[in-house]
């Protein structure tokens, strides 16, 4: 009798269809270790507030301009926001070199480094942060660079920040959803508001470093503001 092959050329050997039928009829659970394929991860973490402090905050301090402190709590409106930011710079005449400088005096929160090589060691990490890869990079330097999603900045010849570009509305929820499509199981943790779309897109979200006034409004995620903690809800949840 000739042999016979499976539409993918592996001859329908008796150990094969064995196999085979193990893996049609048995429920994933009861499949021996040494058979199953455990669904590949990615993590993806917001940066500011979980690995560095808030940049607009930090970066009023250390120049002395309070009214960079302003934030969308005090202004709703995030282009008003922005314009009056890059306006306050100006004013200063604060160049791109001028605020990289101050931004590359500033620390990732302390552990982050840590909590990010030992993650990166064991699933894929991808950070997605509103803010702008020209400010993110004095900090990925200092973070060994991790990959990063975010948006980016108009400038001009001399330096000047001219205007800012969004890559894409709500970029965290639609980064996950995208990962999610490309048959990625997606973890996620975020302090803020802004993270609440990724974590929920995600197959498990949690927040880090959240205001309580936060948590309480999304009982769903569970909170930490412990690095180690973190870790050890991630790893379970891999
Ligand atoms: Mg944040």
């Amino acid at each position: 009798m000739p042999s016979r092959a499976s539409p993918h050329g592996l001859p329908l050997t008796a150990p094969f269809l064995k196999i085979a039928a193990l893996l049609r009829q048995r429920p994933v659970h009861d499949i021996p270790t040494h058979l199953r394929m455990k669904q590949q991860t990615i993590v993806t973490l917001d940066l500011e507030g979980v690995l560095v402090p808030e940049i607009w905050i930090a970066f009023a301090e250390k120049t002395g301009i309070p009214e960079l402190r302003r934030t969308t709590r005090e202004e709703p409106d995030y282009d008003v926001l922005m314009k009056g930011r890059l306006k306050i710079l100006d004013e200063h005449g604060l160049k791109l070199p001028d605020i990289q400088q101050v931004i590359g005096t500033l620390s990732p929160l302390e552990g982050a480094k840590a909590f990010l090589d030992e993650l990166r060691s064991i699933t894929q990490v991808i950070i997605l942060s509103d803010t702008f890869a020209e400010f993110a990079q004095p900090l990925m330097r200092q973070l060994a660079w991790p990959t990063i999603f975010c948006h980016q900045l108009e400038v001009a010849a001399d330096g000047r920040i001219v205007n800012y570009r969004l890559r894409q509305s709500n970029q965290k929820q639609k980064a996950v959803a995208s990962f999610k499509a490309l048959n990625y199981r997606v973890l996620a943790a975020g302090d803020s508001f802004n993270d609440t779309t990724m974590l929920g897109e995600a197959d498990a979200g949690f927040f880090f470093h959240a205001p309580a006034s936060i948590q309480a409004q999304f009982p769903q995620f569970k909170a930490f503001d412990d690095y180690g903690e973190l870790l050890t809800a991630m790893r379970a949840a891999l």
